[in-house]
């Protein structure tokens, strides 16, 4: 039997017409350095409509990819609205990939227009000539003028190109299984891959991040993106900001603490959501610089784990809880939330908190031991996570012939290559990756939890534990730690903090003392620099 419901489609058309009617009054808000810019979801509506009929203009047809390289800021929105609606694909660029990957990705995606920030025209310049399928560059917040592109390229200033257009276009109604968005994972083994998002899983999946097991936006809340717009668009927050009509705070190119501080000051966010490092570093800057930023009710991390000492400081000393959450970018971002259940004592939520947090229904998952076989959800068996679901990637996008399919996926399941463990309630607790766990004399050491006890240390800002070669146990643990401000502490002491809770043999005996801890595109730890930097003798 049929049910007698229609069948809508899940377009991000329909979407962006409702967020710029019903939360036309809602903001973005973008830092610029001293002060911040604003404009209503409404003058939204109308620019993303320039944007289209602009595109249109240029020949953008339904499946042509359209490039950002650009900051977070209320222009990329506009762009994030516009193409999607329609029916193109949004291909967000890592601007801090390395330029060769940057050119295969663009050339693999096979972009034919890129928005570049005008600061960043330096970095983009020297890629162009080597763009094969790019033909239009338009130049935001920057001078045009300023760049040197080849015969094939026409180049165009941002504001110059949406003044000639009409305020209202007739976006589309794109079928909810088209491509709307199209990522690529970092590529830390092998060339990157491609992951394309549909209307439907973007749809879907704004709408996990709006419930309360979620973000639990609403147009009450203002929602500050540092996660980067190029990093799993910046995990749904537009679609979800525009479905709920919660307001963006938008700090464009300033990361630091200091004017991520500055803007909330000036925005009084009530959400956020980063990756751990940049609370790290918000959490140091406000020992010496105290602010209050108890509006910050709830703060999304995820992207690596996250040290319970961090979770503590917030919020003991700032009143801000944060929230640990877990995805990647073949999950469309945010997984699992770990909001803890009700009526659970103090120190049990606690666990929970630190957990990667509960399984929404939409994701399916299991976890497979070393031999192939599922293993039960009883909170202590270990394996890797499988996940699938609608808004998980079910292949990769034009894979490479050498590639092979069971490397990624299982029987119609998402290999994470995550090692975890899940409770009977549908809590996930990551181990590790399994390219990160250190294997010493046949037993296995969870780097992640190793680094979270040496960053539990007062003296410690931030430390990173990899695996190095060791003749006689294979492999041992290294530790690079960068200490606090004006702290001191030692081999000895650190070693003698880890002898509280690790066995003799898993101390480790490598320890290196750095200024920061290298960190990745966004942000994360970089054990592949590190473990690099450690072979090349140039760790201390
Ligand atoms: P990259 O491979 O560049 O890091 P992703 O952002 O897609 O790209 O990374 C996803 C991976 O990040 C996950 O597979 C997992 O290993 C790690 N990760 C994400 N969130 C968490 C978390 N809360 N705790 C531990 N690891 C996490």
């Amino acid at each position: 039997m049929r049910s007698t419901m229609q069948d809508q489609p899940l377009s991000l058309s329909r979407l962006l017409r409702y967020a710029t009617t019903v939360h036309a009054r809602s903001t973005v808000t973008t830092w610029t350095g001293e002060t911040t810019r604003t404009r209503t979801y409404g003058e939204l509506g109308a620019r993303a409509a320039q944007v289209a009929h602009a595109l249109t203009r240029l020949g953008v047809h339904r499946s042509d990819r359209v490039a950002t390289f650009m900051w977070n800021n209320g222009e990329h929105l506009e762009v994030y609205a516009a193409v999607p609606a329609m029916g193109a694909v949004l291909h967000a660029l890592n601007i801090r990939l390395f330029p060769e990957q940057l050119v295969y990705i663009a050339n693999h995606a096979e972009d034919r227009v890129v928005f570049v920030d005008g600061s960043l025209l330096d970095t983009f310049t020297p890629l162009l000539p080597q763009l094969a399928t790019v033909r239009h560059v338009i130049v935001v917040n920057g001078d045009a003028g300023a760049l040197e592109a080849p015969a094939h390229v026409t180049v165009h200033a941002y504001e110059q190109l949406l003044a000639q257009e009409p305020a209202t276009y007739d976006f589309p109604v794109v079928d909810e299984d088209a491509a709307a968005t199209m990522c690529y994972t970092s590529g830390t083994t092998g060339d990157p891959k491609g992951v394309v998002y549909s209307h439907r899983s973007l749809y879907l999946h704004a709408m996990h991040l709006t419930t309360p097991g979620a973000m639990g936006l609403s147009p009450r809340e203002r929602c500050l993106a540092i996660v980067p717009m190029f990093h799993v668009n910046a995990w749904s927050l537009p679609f979800a900001a525009l479905m709920s009509g919660a307001s963006l705070l938008m700090p464009d190119q300033h990361l630091q603490p200091e004017p991520l501080l500055a803007l909330m000051a000036a925005g009084r966010p009530t959400r956020a959501a980063a990756v751990p490092t940049i609370w790290s570093g918000i959490l140091a800057r406000l020992a010496s610089h105290p602010q209050d930023i108890s509006h910050l009710s709830e703060a999304f991390v995820g992207g690596s784990a996250v040290p319970p000492a961090l979770m503590q400081a917030f919020e003991e000393r700032h009143g801000v809880r944060i929230v640990h959450a877990w995805g990647m970018t073949e999950t469309s971002a945010v997984s699992t939330v770990a909001h803890p259940p009700a009526d659970r004592p103090d120190d049990e939520a606690w666990q929970y908190r630190l957990t990667q947090g509960q399984f929404p229904a939409l994701v399916e998952h299991r976890i497979v031991d070393d031999e192939g076989a599922v293993v039960p959800h009883d909170g202590s068996s270990l394996g890797e996570l499988q996940v699938r679901g609608p808004w998980v990637t079910g292949a990769y996008y034009a894979p490479s012939p050498t590639a092979d399919a069971g490397d990624h996926f299982d029987d119609g399941w998402l290999r994470t290559g995550d090692i975890g463990r899940i409770t009977p309630d549908g809590y996930l607790t990551l181990v590790d990756r399994a390219k990160d766990v250190i294997k010493s004399g046949g037993e296995w050491i969870s780097s992640v939890e190793m680094e979270n006890d040496v960053m539990a240390h007062p003296a410690v800002a931030e430390a990173a534990v990899f695996g190095v070669p060791d003749d006689r146990w294979d492999e041992r643990p290294c530790v690079a730690v960068a200490l606090a401000d004006g702290a001191d502490a030692d081999v000895i002491t650190l070693r003698a903090h880890l002898a509280d809770s690790w066995a003799r043999w898993q101390l480790p005996e490598r320890w290196a003392f750095v200024d920061a801890v290298p960190k990745t595109s966004v942000g994360k730890f970089d054990k592949k620099t590190l473990r690099r930097l450690y072979a090349a003798g140039e760790l201390a």
